[in-house]
């Protein structure tokens, strides 16, 4: 069950939003990104208008939210935030735009998620700055048109090939996240360690930053985990022995998998000898549901080599069953 009040989340949402760059200088990697929204922001800035409608598209933690918060920051504009989840309804969406103020950029996370007559508002919204409010019921109704200031949608989402055309397109730009290399994330945990005032080696921060599956969130929270490990049980510098005893603790393997990702691999493997199976079947035994699976554990997996995705299901490569330490039955696909 979940904690209420000042609950798990709120917390690491907390200490995450201390972390957070606030110009793309601070922000770490992505240069093909960061240099494609520079031009889109300056170019809006010289022209004294609003910054074109952009969508972040990429894994959960590599820093969508950070760049949405940090186009506002650049365009000297507010910052609304809501999400997909929660505009399910034509109306809420109504009410959200035509509060906004000019110039100000509204941000929403999973934007794949929202509603489809929310959706199919939002683009009318994106395209002219106007929507039409249905007021009534029946043959009665009538489509009241309402103005909107000028904003700037910024969207998220973690799987682009789920939006509809008519929503992507009305996007000017879309930035692409990749997963960010070891030594991105070398850069990530010391600019991390110097706000905390944690003292971090370098083989400490390499020794965190290889085991974060490619994402700035995990290498964050890693980090604190093992300061905690180094302030209990360790001398109180992060270095690499307080970093394999802790990331032991908290079952973060060699890779860098974690709980889930090894449970979709086992299942894979020990279940299914190696596949192919489908991704809902596969949900169901590790008690996740599709979504998460899909796009929380499998990206990383997929680009490790470690699970591989065909027509008929999911399968297991060879470096599955030798990094689970098993044997590939004989006969198998591979
Ligand atoms: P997303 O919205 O994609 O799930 P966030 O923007 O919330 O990810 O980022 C998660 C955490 O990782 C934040 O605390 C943020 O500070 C950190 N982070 C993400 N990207 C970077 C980066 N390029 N440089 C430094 N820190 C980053």
């Amino acid at each position: 069950p979940r904690v209420v009040g000042v609950g798990a989340d709120a917390v690491e949402r907390a200490a995450e939003s201390a972390l957070r760059p606030h110009d793309l200088t601070e922000f770490v990697g992505q240069t093909v990104v960061r240099e494609q929204l520079q031009l889109v922001l300056a170019a809006a800035r010289k022209r004294g208008a609003p910054a074109d409608h952009v969508l972040f598209s990429g894994p959960p933690g590599l820093g969508k939210t950070t760049l949405a918060m940090i186009v506002a920051a650049e365009m000297g504009a507010p910052l609304r935030q809501s999400s997909g989840p929660a505009i399910q309804h034509a109306g809420d969406l109504a009410a959200v735009l035509s509060s906004l103020d000019e110039g100000e950029v509204l941000f929403i996370d999973e934007v794949h998620r929202m509603a489809r007559p929310a959706e199919e508002l939002l683009y009318m919204a994106m395209e002219d700055f106007r929507v039409d409010v249905i007021v009534g019921k029946g043959p009665g109704a009538t489509a009241i048109p309402l103005e909107l200031p000028r904003f700037t949608l910024v969207g998220a989402t973690t799987r682009a090939g789920l939006l509809p055309a008519p929503l992507r397109d009305r996007f000017g730009f879309t930035g692409f996240l990749d997963f960010y290399t070891p030594a991105e994330l070398v850069q990530v945990l010391r600019r991390s360690a110097l706000l905390l005032g944690v003292q971090l080696t370098v083989e400490g921060a390499e020794e965190i930053g290889r085991r974060s599956r490619g994402t700035p969130r995990i290498a964050n929270r890693l980090l604190r985990r093992v300061r905690d490990w180094a302030q209990v049980r360790g001398s109180g510098i992060v270095d690499r022995r307080a970093a394999r005893a802790a990331l032991e603790v908290y079952e973060v393997d060699e890779r860098g998998l974690d709980r889930l990702d090894r449970a979709v691999l086992e299942a894979l493997c020990r279940r299914f000898g190696g596949g192919p199976v489908g991704l809902s079947t596969l949900a169901v035994v590790v008690g996740e549901e599709a979504e998460t699976v899909e796009t929380v554990a499998e990206p990383f997996l997929v680009r490790e080599g470690l699970l591989g995705r065909t027509p008929r299901g999911r399968v297991a490569l060879p470096e599955t069953w030798a990094h689970l330490g098993l044997t590939p039955p004989r006969g198998s696909a591979w």
